[in-house]
């Protein structure tokens, strides 16, 4: 197949384009390279069913393709609060952009959509059908809001145009290829460790969340992509962690003597957050595989042979 992936050169659109690839597929990467970078993609720039095209999905394009991963935005608050508006075009007009397209050439399309909207949920753990409790004009909502949209444009061009859509709501993810500056706490904690820098905890470590390994995920996204379920469905790992209890075991891992300072709450971050994966497991037989240890050793290597190989 012909599969085009929208931020394809970041972080999970990159590990995707590897499993696409190794099955034999066509693939097109899609990218303004705002938060991804070529290097994600290097080893496929020179193989002749690869192909990138640096485009901005806020504007229109025209390819023959016959699945969508729409992958484009960023993801880490740092960045998708950096120029909140240009966040919200991406989601809206972006989205429609892509869902224009695969309505035009009739492509399967999929949404990587977030645990995001719940926002600050008051049910817990969380199943697909809770509505959320998102605030609609805070520091979030941009990306909240935004994927709000997104979701709601998938599910009208499927109702009023016929596409074929895929939607999946994803819970924090993390694994080789995060940018240092990436700015989501995983990617913090290992770097300030690595570098012999306190690891900064916002507020009192009390807020939880689950961490899904990037490959676990990426299965996730071709059995849902393959499959005839539309969702939304939720993927993500449901191990659940305080964030004080993610420091410690990174500072456990990486540097033992490592400081843990404590800096404010940002506005609206979320309290707890652990996904309900009953759909996933029923619908595509599919749960995660991969514990927290062993997906921290994996990206802690990633890291440390990053950090100490520029040292050089
Ligand atoms: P990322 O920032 O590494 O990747 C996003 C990619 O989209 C980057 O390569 C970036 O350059 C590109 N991009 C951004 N705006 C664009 C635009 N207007 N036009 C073209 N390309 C654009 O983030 P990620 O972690 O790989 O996330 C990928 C997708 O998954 C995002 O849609 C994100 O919202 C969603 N998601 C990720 C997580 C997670 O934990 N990683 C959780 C929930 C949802
Ligand atoms: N966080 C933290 N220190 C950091 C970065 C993040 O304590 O250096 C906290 C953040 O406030 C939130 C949690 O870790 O409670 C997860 O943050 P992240 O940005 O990774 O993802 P999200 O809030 O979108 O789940």
């Amino acid at each position: 197949m012909r599969i085009l992936v929208t931020g394809g050169a970041g972080f999970l659109g990159s590990h995707l384009i590897d499993r696409l690839m190794a099955q034999g597929h066509e693939v097109v990467c899609l990218d303004n390279f705002y938060t991804g970078t070529k290097r994600n993609i290097l080893k496929w720039l020179d193989n002749p069913y690869f192909e990138l095209i640096r485009h901005d999905i806020t504007e229109p394009i025209r390819l023959e393709v016959d699945q969508i991963y729409h992958l484009a935005c960023p993801a880490s608050p740092v960045h998708y609060q950096y120029n909140p508006v240009k966040t919200l075009k991406t989601n809206v007009i972006g989205t429609m952009n892509m869902l224009g397209l695969a309505k035009r050439v009739k492509a399967r399309f999929f949404l990587a959509s977030t645990s995001e909207v719940y926002g600050d949920p008051d049910v817990h753990p969380q199943t697909e059908d809770y509505r959320g409790n998102v605030n609609c004009i805070g520091i979030r909502s941009c990306y909240d809001e935004g994927k709000r949209v997104a979701e709601t444009l998938s599910f009208d061009y499927h109702r009023q145009n016929g596409v074929d859509i895929r939607v999946v709501r994803i819970f924090n993810t993390y694994g080789p290829r995060m940018l240092e500056n990436d700015g989501r706490v995983v990617s913090n904690f290992i770097v300030q460790a690595l570098r012999n820098e306190p690891l900064t905890i916002y507020g009192d470590g009390s807020q939880t969340r689950s961490f899904c390994y990037v490959s676990d995920l990426v299965e996730g996204f071709i059995r849902l992509m393959n499959s005839n379920e539309i969702g939304p469905m939720n993927l993500g790992n449901p191990g659940e962690y305080t964030i004080l209890e993610l420091a410690e075991k990174i500072q456990n891992m990486i540097n033992p003597g490592a400081e843990i300072i404590f800096k404010p709450l940002p506005q609206d971050d979320p309290k707890q957050r652990q996904p309900d994966i009953t759909r996933a497991k029923t619908w595509l037989g599919w749960e995660p595989t991969v514990p927290l240890d062993r997906g921290l050793e994996l990206t802690i290597k990633d890291f440390r042979d990053r950090i100490e190989g520029n040292k050089q």
